[in-house]
């Protein structure tokens, strides 16, 4: 069933093309869209997001040059320095939005869709369904892409500093979630039937 948000009139869902709208029948407003992703679609970008959250997870963010030395920090490293320099908050953070987030993100919707791919339901698939609607709400890498990306011109005015391997995937990562999230989570619910 999909419910319509403005007169909360109940519709019988039924798959609808790429690029289709379905309005509501009493007020005309859009209750659903018909998504250019496909299930397949949606499983490889999700094992593309699942590497290139690796690559962000093992990689510097921010190299800094300083006469001559260069230092490098990797997002987990930035965690436990900022942890062990009494920053705690910042800390805590940085972990939630860019690590766990995104991790919990990642991970439930390959639990749920490699099982699918295979035809078969993941055990307490509702239950992970459900949990994704709230890990996508809460998703705030983008947010913590543009704090990085803000650091950085900042820092390149004090020491001579570049934006390290982690920072383009981080970039690539808030594409890619944009676009699984785009897809929406309703198409999981069809191809179980
Ligand atoms: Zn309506």
């Amino acid at each position: 069933m999909a419910v319509c948000e403005q007169c909360g009139l109940a519709h019988r869902w039924n798959p609808l093309a790429p690029g289709a709208v379905a309005r509501c029948v009493r007020c005309a407003a859009v209750v659903g869209r018909g998504h250019r992703f496909g299930f397949d679609a949606v499983l490889a970008l999700t094992v593309t997001a699942a590497v290139a959250f690796l690559i962000a997870m093992g990689t510097a963010v921010i190299e800094v040059r300083l006469r001559g030395a260069a230092v490098a920090a990797s997002i987990p490293e930035a965690v436990l320095i900022a942890w062990s320099e009494g920053q705690r908050l910042v800390a805590l953070a940085v972990a939630v939005t860019a690590i766990l987030a995104p991790a919990l993100f990642i991970g439930l919707r390959l639990y749920v869709l490699l099982p699918l791919a295979r035809g078969c339901l993941a055990p307490g698939f509702a239950i992970c369904v459900r949990a994704l609607h709230h890990a996508t709400r809460w998703n705030m890498l983008q947010v913590f892409t543009i704090g990085a990306l803000l650091s950085l011109v900042r820092l390149a005015g004090l020491a001579d500093a570049s934006p390290g391997p982690a920072l383009f995937a981080l970039g690539a990562l808030t594409l890619l979630f944009a676009a699984i999230e785009s897809a929406g989570l309703k198409h999981l619910w069809w191809h179980v039937r």
